[in-house]
């Protein structure tokens, strides 16, 4: 019997759930005579560049797979309710949704039926219809099947806001081990693409004035968390491979939810990793705004990050021969390496310089975290920390204080 559009939607926006590039689906609050509904299929956010939130149909175009990823709940083997859209579905939903006001855009994911052109021709497909037929100018974020023709990924990029190409094991040995499938040259070669694409495309914006644009929003990736063995100094160490030379916008960080069993992954009891993906997301700041390497982060000696603290006190602690910085005289490179002091906290003290000394309660007023900072800054001379700025000393001061637990009475 042939599922209705109903039924499709609920089993491809389940399916699209695992990738976090856009991450609030899964509420379900039931509406009893009230407004709104937040039951609605597949429904996400993402932010825009200039800060606004996006709320965004999530699907699949199929989650029928030729390949067979050890993580995937979607993998050839697993035993799940299957489902395609055509493209004109997949386009209508989307306008539906749209005039209903639920979205203002879609992010179109798909498993790789057939074959990797197969499926890129009908992710290029809905667009087509979308922006052609439809002429919907929202936001669209569409994933390249990796192997597709680059022809089919060029024209799709001319259609797309953002386009994603998720390599989710960080090294060739755990892509071997868990997705024997993929390799990373296949991988790498729609993000080579892209990257290029854009960088041309933007030389060209220059000259003409009416070029097509081509992927406007950058591209970006995933790293699953947690499936393989794989350190955080893997993980951190492709990061920013990909960031240098993709100029990727963003990568993500799924923290692995077990789905499926298999001898070479972490066992279906297993929770979801999800301090250790926070970390990551904070490692991951530090390489785009606070310009750390990636060594200094994580190395072979501690390659996975401490989960006691963020990355930046880690780093400091380790380092506090650097210590303490006069918040009067430190650059706003050193500044940025003060636990505490972010990237707007720092731009203002540089500015206030400029008009006269800083003062130690003039740093709360610009941002400062003073109960990170003070064991890291002197203020015109002056240490506020009350202890030596020894790292065993501090890392006790900031070690943060267990909420006590009611014990069983019985
Ligand atoms: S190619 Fe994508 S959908 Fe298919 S099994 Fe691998 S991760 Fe899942």
């Amino acid at each position: 019997m042939s599922m209705g559009t109903l039924e499709k939607l609920a089993v491809l926006a389940d399916g699209a759930k695992y990738d976090v590039s856009c991450a609030s689906s899964g509420v379900n609050k039931h509406n009893r005579g009230g407004i709104g509904n937040s039951k609605s299929f597949g429904i996400c956010h993402t932010w825009s560049a200039d800060g606004r939130c996006v709320s965004l149909l999530k699907i699949l175009l199929t989650n029928y797979c030729i390949y067979n990823c050890n993580y995937c709940v979607n993998r050839n083997q697993n035993d799940i309710p299957r489902a395609s859209f055509t493209p004109r579905e997949v386009a209508d939903l989307t306008i539906q949704f749209y005039r209903r006001n639920y979205i203002e855009g879609l992010f179109l994911s798909s498993g790789i039926e057939r074959s990797p052109n197969h499926t890129m021709e009908r992710i290029y497909q809905v667009l087509d219809i979308l922006r052609h037929e439809y002429h919907f100018y929202g936001y669209i974020h569409v994933k390249v099947i990796p192997g597709a023709d680059p022809a089919l990924v060029n024209k799709t990029g001319l259609l797309a806001d953002r386009m994603s190409i998720n390599i989710e094991q960080p090294t060739e040995q755990s892509l071997k081990l868990l997705a024997p499938q993929k390799t990373l040259p296949v991988l790498f070669a729609p993000m080579n693409q892209i990257h290029h694409q854009m960088t041309q495309n933007a030389s060209e914006r220059k000259i003409f004035r009416h070029v097509q644009k081509f992927v406007p929003a950058g591209q970006s990736t995933q790293m699953i968390v947690g499936a393989s063995k794989d350190s955080d100094l893997s993980i951190i160490k492709a990061t920013e491979t990909l960031y240098n030379r993709f100029q990727l916008k963003r990568v993500y960080y799924s923290a692995y939810v077990p789905v499926n069993e298999g001898p070479n992954l972490p066992a279906l009891s297993t929770s979801p990793p999800l301090l250790r993906e926070h970390r990551l997301y904070q490692a991951d700041w530090l390489l785009r705004f606070y310009s750390f390497k990636a060594d200094e982060i994580v190395n072979e000696q501690s390659p996975f990050l401490d989960t006691d603290f963020d990355p930046k006190i880690s780093w400091a602690l380790r380092n506090m021969q650097l210590f303490p910085l006069e918040i009067n005289q430190a650059s706003y490179e050193e500044l940025l390496r003060i636990p505490g002091v972010g990237v707007t906290s720092a731009q203002r003290i540089i500015r206030q310089r400029r008009l006269g000394n800083i003062s130690y309660n003039h740093l709360k007023k610009m941002g400062v975290v003073l109960k990170r900072a003070k064991y890291f800054i002197t203020c015109q001379g002056c240490y506020y920390g009350g202890i030596p700025a020894e790292s065993a000393l501090v890392r006790q001061a900031l070690t943060p204080v267990a909420k006590p637990v009611q014990l069983c009475l019985f």
